[in-house]
């Protein structure tokens, strides 16, 4: 029996739209599913995107702002600037924009959209699953050989097929705000335990006299305080509260970041991609190069195991098992350097790093090593090579022993 389609993709984000792109431009029959009705909303990031993953897509008419370097602000004001003017770091996008961009991609591939949609269950069948689709409030049936969730943080298909979660959830809050005055293509971060727990704020222009400001934490680490009440530490800080004095907000959002991909991403006919596996960046909390690469990794085997009908849990584990197995060493060792220089440490010690990593010889090796998307051989080279964090060498070494 031929099913309607080859495969149903849960979600029409960037990442299921960059999925749906790579399968239909190899002849699969794809089916997105989308529960909003309008790709790219609602807006929940901070719209950083780096190189790399906008070269995968081209959408460079959706860049608002370039950025250069991040000016880095230790708890107690050491700064430290990471990068260099007129050497581009990454882009400020539109994000509704992009998204809709990389979802349009897929269509003109090929694939096929349903807008108001969302699977309430799916049956497994000898030859194929069968996905029973609300759409526009009323039940349809659709047969497909695979179903993909690229639905986001909280994935419906994570849930209903038990696929485990995500080792780590940060929580992200940002406003949009008018007022702010920065320096031309350089972004800026915040730290210390007030203002961003274990992690940091940002302040990233985003076009036309905008601004983003953000921050991130856990759970764990807010420890009952809500992350709301983080934003106005920051803004009403002593040492910072000048800066902030005039902006206007125009529009604030919080949203889940899942880090630390999932025990099991497949199953028979079913595979996880993006924020539905836990693919964000610990260090960053970038999910949108990582979703790109994870598929992109794996599409040719991929696509010979649909068209030859392949898709049992052994079968799609040995396809994805040694590249996806990197990317979660990756993450896993990305987090234990983290949690090491940064997010396990009290203000003191943080500032002590910050002065570190302010000495010329450290930050022109950052800006050597340094690679937002590559952050663990810059851990790794900033170990080994300043003296100051020579005796942190031997605990990095059993964190990445056990991560
Ligand atoms: C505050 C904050 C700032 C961030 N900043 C950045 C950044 O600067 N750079 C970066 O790379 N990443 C950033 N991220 C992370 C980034 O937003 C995500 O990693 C990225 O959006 C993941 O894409 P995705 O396609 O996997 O999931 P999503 O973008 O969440 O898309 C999932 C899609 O599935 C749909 N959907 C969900 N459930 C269903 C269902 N049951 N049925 C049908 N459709 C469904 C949703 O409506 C949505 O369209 C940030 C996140 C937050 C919260």
């Amino acid at each position: 029996m031929n099913p309607d389609y080859d495969v149903v993709i849960v979600g029409a984000g960037p990442v299921g739209g960059r999925a749906a792109t790579l399968l239909a431009e190899r002849g699969i029959r794809v089916l997105m599913l989308e529960e909003h009705g309008e790709v790219g909303r609602p807006f929940q990031c901070a719209g950083l995107v780096t190189p790399s993953a906008m070269d995968a897509v081209g959408g460079h008419h959706t860049v608002l702002e370039e950025v250069d370097g991040a000016l880095i602000h230790g708890p107690s004001g050491t700064l430290v600037p990471v990068g260099t003017d007129g050497v581009l770091r990454t882009y400020v996008v539109c994000r509704k924009r992009f998204d809709q961009y990389v979802v349009q991609q897929g269509m003109e591939a090929g694939a096929i959209v349903w807008l108001n949609s969302k699977p309430v269950d799916v049956t497994e069948q000898p030859q194929g699953v069968t996905v029973t689709v609300d759409k526009n409030g009323e039940q349809r049936q659709v047969s497909a050989r695979l179903i993909i969730g690229a639905d986001g943080a909280h994935s419906w298909t994570r849930r209903h097929f038990r696929m485990g979660r995500p080792k780590e959830l940060m929580i992200g809050y940002q406003v949009e705000v008018t007022g702010y005055e920065g320096r031309d293509r350089w972004l800026e971060m915040y730290s210390g335990e007030e203002i961003a727990p274990g992690f940091f704020a940002w302040v990233i222009p985003s076009g036309f006299g905008t601004y983003r400001i953000g921050l991130w934490s856990t759970a764990e680490r807010l420890n009952g305080r809500s992350i709301r009440s983080c934003y106005q530490d920051l803004i009403q800080h002593p040492l910072w509260a000048d800066r902030f004095s005039k902006i206007s907000p125009v529009a604030e959002f919080c949203g889940p970041i899942p880090s630390g991909m999932v025990k099991m991403p497949v199953r028979d006919r079913v595979m996880l991609i993006g924020d539905a596996a836990g693919m964000a960046k610990p260090t960053t909390g970038g999910g949108l190069g990582p979703g790109f690469h994870q598929i992109q990794c794996v599409i040719d085997p991929l696509v010979q195991a649909i068209q030859n009908n392949e898709l049992t849990a052994k079968h799609l584990r040995s396809i994805t098992k040694k590249p996806w197995e990197a990317m979660r060493k990756e993450q896993d060792r990305a987090r234990a350097l983290r949690n090491l220089l940064v997010s396990d440490c009290i203000d003191s010690k943080l500032d002590s790093h910050f002065k570190n990593f302010a000495h010329p010889d450290t930050l022109s090796l950052i800006n050597s090593v340094g690679d937002i998307e590559k952050p663990v051989p810059l851990g790794m080279a900033l170990l080994k090579n300043v003296p100051a964090f020579r005796g942190l060498a031997v605990r990095a070494g059993v964190r990445l022993l056990l991560s």
